[in-house]
């Protein structure tokens, strides 16, 4: 459907629909692919950024505008300096290489200035905004939706698996917070150490955020989540009980990627060749070979990174692994050198960023070994792979439990990490033992390891079906648009029926 369709109808309006992401890549990748997959039906979409976050989109924006869809950039000063931070640090992952984290308070103030700018931004803007759609931590956009008079929907990075498991685990107050505790009203029984079960920003300092950011999920027009029907009904059901919200599920939206071309131009700009990539795979057998890559966020400690390359190496076992930048210390480097020439005839490492979700769909990979960040693991879903998991902070435990307790699709590296940790400053949490164990058993893992792999294969096809049209995610977006459609428009002049008719085509 379109509803290019709608504004030539005249008297009905069409949609403007401006979001608003976290400049974190985590949650503006997803963002972005939001914004393609609404200018597919035919919806104008505005992007709010900054100068160094419109540099990371440009191209797949621009390859999206070619294309005839209707994304367009607005763009604001982003006030480092006014908040202590190096100019040019607009993004998460920057802060996240600085020498102290505390600097993410700062980075969090910073965001909140942009809620003058956007509010004058949007009073002049033409077409008039229908609605924001906000990312969960991006509070200050409350007041400027107000303001403006437009619907505001918060849009969520991670499972609502966590969504619901934290909100619920928040009631329960151990006085030792690496305690076990069982989840209050969950949907069945599940037991998760405390503290790796705390919502986004419930820890000290964070007090202020934390609650704003409740009261705008609380005060939100319904909710935007980044899942799929068929993955997580309980859990969506449950959540819009709870706030007593409508809940949109549309993804995975990484599924929006479908050429080889828009894989490669999602995120960053790729550290590597991906002709070179590809043939390399080509060259593999299929299910050969594990992708082992930690999001853009955490941080492993030098001795880490070496278990990990010799567990790879004790299990036999090719693979393309990613280490960020920021990990790259000299004495890294030095030991990446001589590892690199052992193991050039089993394994690829890129150093910076890698095409992630073109490397994932290809058939030569059977594996992957992730931080269990939400992005990453629905990326594996789609790809129908299994995972070997590795998570190391935020979210990331309970999407860990989701697939490997409920979902059956992943091995954790490690079954009880007792830890929620700043990564570059710890030491021991996994052995090379742990890695090749769990490498072994994702890749192979016998019997057990076919059913395995057959699940996620399974649970692939469902997120492919679910995304297309007639699809449960595809029906889902089209619900959304209608219903602010509907908000937008007097539907007694036109009532929903004739909406939907509209949008249905
Ligand atoms: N990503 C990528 N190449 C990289 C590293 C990350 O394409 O080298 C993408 C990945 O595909 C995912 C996002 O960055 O879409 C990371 O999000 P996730 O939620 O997995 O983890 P986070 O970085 O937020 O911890």
């Amino acid at each position: 459907m379109t509803v290019d369709r709608i504004a030539m109808n005249g008297s009905i309006k069409k949609p403007h629909f401006v979001l608003v992401p976290l400049f974190a890549q985590g949650h503006m990748i997803p963002m972005i692919d939001l914004a393609r997959l609404l200018a597919h039906r035919g919806v104008l979409v505005t992007v709010v950024t900054t100068p160094a976050n419109t540099a990371r989109f440009k191209a797949i924006v621009d390859r999206a505008n070619v294309s005839g869809l209707l994304i367009r950039f607005a763009e604001f000063r982003f006030p480092s300096t006014e908040v202590g931070l190096p100019e040019g640090c607009e993004n998460a992952d920057l802060i996240s290489s600085l020498e102290s984290l505390d600097l993410m308070t700062n980075f969090f103030d910073a965001l909140s200035m942009l809620r003058e700018p956007l509010l004058r931004y949007l009073r002049e803007v033409k077409p008039d905004p229908s609605c924001l759609v906000s990312d969960s931590c991006m509070p200050w956009t409350v007041h400027v939706a107000r303001e403006v008079g437009v619907p505001r929907f918060v849009f969520h990075g991670p499972s609502c698996f966590f969504l619901l498991a934290s909100r619920n685990a928040s009631r329960v107050k151990p006085a030792d917070p690496l305690e076990t505790i069982v989840v209050p009203d969950f949907p069945h029984e599940l037991e998760v150490v405390k503290v790796q079960a705390l919502r986004f920003f419930e820890f000290p300092g964070w007090e202020k955020l934390f609650g704003e950011v409740a009261e705008a999920e609380e005060t939100a027009d319904g909710l935007v989540i980044n899942t799929f029907e068929e993955l997580e009904a309980v859990y969506l059901e449950r959540y819009s009980k709870a706030l007593d919200k409508k809940i949109w599920a549309v993804g995975p939206v990484c599924l929006a990627n479908k050429d080889a071309s828009e894989k490669l131009l999602r995120g960053n700009k790729t550290s590597v060749d991906d002709k070179y990539v590809l043939s390399w795979l080509d060259a593999k057998n299929p299910n050969s070979v594990i992708y082992v890559s930690f999001g853009t966020l955490a941080r492993n400690s030098s001795s880490h990174l070496v278990e990990v390359g010799l567990g790879l190496v004790a299990a036999n076992q090719a693979f393309i692994w990613v280490i960020k930048e920021a990990e790259l210390t000299p004495a890294v480097q030095t030991w990446l050198e001589e590892f690199e020439e052992r193991t050039r005839a089993m394994g690829l490492i890129v150093r910076g960023w890698a095409p992630q979700v073109l490397i994932l769909s290809h058939p030569s990979v059977g594996g992957f070994m992730t931080h269990s960040g939400w992005n990453s693991t629905l990326e594996a879903v789609a790809a129908g792979l299994p995972m070997a998991t590795w998570p190391h902070f935020a979210d990331q435990f309970l999407n860990e439990k989701l697939v490997v307790e409920v979902l059956r699709t992943g091995i954790a590296v490690k079954a009880r990490m007792l830890a929620v940790y700043r990564t570059h400053e710890c030491e021991g949490l996994i052995t090379r033992e742990d890695v090749e164990a769990a490498v072994r058993m994702v890749m192979k893992g016998g019997e057990e390891g076919e059913e395995r792999r057959k699940r996620a294969k399974e649970l692939g096809e469902k997120a492919k079906r679910a995304m297309e049209e007639g699809g449960s995610s595809h029906e889902s977006l089209t619900l959304m648009i209608q219903h602010v459609l509907e908000l937008a428009n007097n539907t007694t002049d036109h009532p929903s029926s004739a909406i939907r008719k509209l949008i249905d085509g």
